[in-house]
């Protein structure tokens, strides 16, 4: 008998794999990310539903070497309607994608698991702008993985408390106004007033929800500014999937 493991859970992805089966991707407080198959999971009608987005405690044996786990059994821990709200869904599977580009160490899964459950927990309560929610998530990420993304900073001459002009996608410097001048503007994205205005409300963000007005284009600048402080940081090319999916809502 293969060795069982119990676990919390939050189901990611529900893949039909054949007539009866399923094979399901969730990220663990544990374990990180893992996919088990559920054997005749897909034809029981009233038993177990694995839901995406909701939390469980799974019952899994563990695979005899690099593989699946195998479905033992799952109980309900948390709910939410976020699957209900279309944006607010494919900001919550923007986040999650954004982790799976991750290497998280397994001392910290459990720090991971915990932000997406804030994370999800505060998404459920947001009625529009949800993407305000995913760029603090994102910015959490990044703190927690050390490299702190401080739009009040500036990375050249230090100075602190006004948001910076640009970022330097060769080094992976936030340059203020001042230092641009210094800077080859080979590699420079700069930002917009508008996408600085939105930074500078980031850390009081909840509150501003319902009072921000966010066009399209301001949503791709920011999503370009954080994948490309993402991939000078991380040195690996960030493309979110169902970040393209929300940005359709702005
Ligand atoms: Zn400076």
């Amino acid at each position: 008998m293969k060795a069982k493991i119990t676990d919390r859970a939050i189901i990611v992805k529900v893949t039909n794999f054949s007539e009866t089966s399923l094979i399901v991707r969730c990220i663990t407080a544990n374990h990180g990310f893992i996919s088990f198959l559920a054997k005749g999971l897909r034809k029981t009608q009233d038993k177990t539903q694995l839901i995406s987005l909701l939390e469980y405690e799974l019952n899994l044996y563990s695979p005899r070497e690099q593989g699946l786990y195998l479905f033992a059994d799952a109980n309900l821990i948390s709910e939410n309607t976020i699957y209900t709200h279309p944006e607010t869904w494919a900001a919550a599977e923007c986040g999650i994608e954004l982790l799976e580009h991750l290497l998280i160490p397994p001392e910290e899964y459990g720090c991971y698991y915990d932000l997406v459950k804030t994370y999800l927990a505060y998404l459920e309560k947001v009625g529009k702008n949800s993407i305000l929610i995913l760029w603090r998530f994102w910015i959490r990420v990044f703190k927690l993985s050390g490299v702190d993304f401080d739009p009040l900073l500036c990375s050249h001459c230090h100075k602190t408390g006004e948001i910076v002009a640009a970022l330097d996608q060769s080094s992976g410097s936030l340059l203020c106004k001042d230092c641009l001048d210094d800077a080859s503007r080979a590699n420079l994205l700069l930002l917009s007033s508008a996408a600085r205005d939105i930074l500078s409300r980031m850390p009081q963000i909840g509150n501003l929800l319902d009072q921000i007005k966010l066009s399209r284009s301001v949503a791709i600048e920011i999503n370009a500014l954080l994948s490309a402080w993402w991939e000078s940081h991380f040195h690996e090319a960030l493309h979110l999937r169902s970040l393209g999916v929300l940005v359709q809502f702005y």
